[in-house]
């Protein structure tokens, strides 16, 4: 558990999810007498649909309680996770994305805990992330999920592409941030500008 220090409002759950661990949780359900599968059962569902979106890198509002709005990677947002409907409301705090990038995602109607800042990069939940798949749909022709992922720093976005896709835009715009090329306010990033 650790604070950021630029905000009480943000905090940190650990919430790594590994293989061995589903395995064990797995293992105790098998075990368990027959009065106590329910509850082993709900805990491997809770934990295995984690670990599935972290693995698919999406931030989700996964738990929403009284210390606030839990997210996949880890990220605790201590205020409401209501839609945001007008983007005024949480572009004037500095936690959260500037106007110009708000007005880009307008669109996708995202909750505050998707426009916030601070998120890290999943499955690992180690490194900070600039960049975030938000949404998906099940596309029925193809038989698989489409994913949105949007760059909290430039506002460039994805639609409706594949994880592979939608992974490879997080990477690039981490990376981007990295070297100082993805700056707050620049409309978009050029292919291959590195
Ligand atoms: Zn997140
Ligand atoms: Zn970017």
């Amino acid at each position: 558990m650790s604070q950021d220090s630029t905000s009480e409002k943000i905090s940190y759950d650990d919430v790594y999810i590994s293989d061995k661990e589903l395995r064990k949780m797995k293992q105790n359900l098998d075990d368990a007498p027959n009065e106590k599968k329910y509850a082993y059962f709900r805990t491997l569902l809770y934990y295995g649909n984690l670990a599935r979106w972290q693995k698919q890198g999406f931030h989700y509002l996964y738990s929403n309680h009284n210390s606030g709005a839990h997210c996949t990677c880890g990220l605790i947002l201590s205020l409401p996770d209501s839609p945001v409907e007008d983007s005024g409301d949480v572009t004037e705090a500095a936690i959260f994305i500037n106007e110009k990038v708000a007005k880009k995602v307008a669109k996708w109607k995202l909750t505050r805990l998707a426009m916030v800042k601070g998120h890290r990069n999943i499955p690992q939940v180690k490194e900070p992330t600039v960049a975030l798949i938000v949404q998906f749909e099940y596309n029925k022709s193809i038989g698989d999920y489409l994913w949105d992922a949007y760059c909290q720093e430039c506002g460039a976005q994805v639609e409706r592409v594949s994880s592979e896709t939608a992974k490879g835009f997080v990477q690039e715009h981490n990376r981007d941030a990295a070297a100082g090329g993805c700056a707050p306010g620049v409309m978009s990033v050029a292919e291959g500008s590195v």
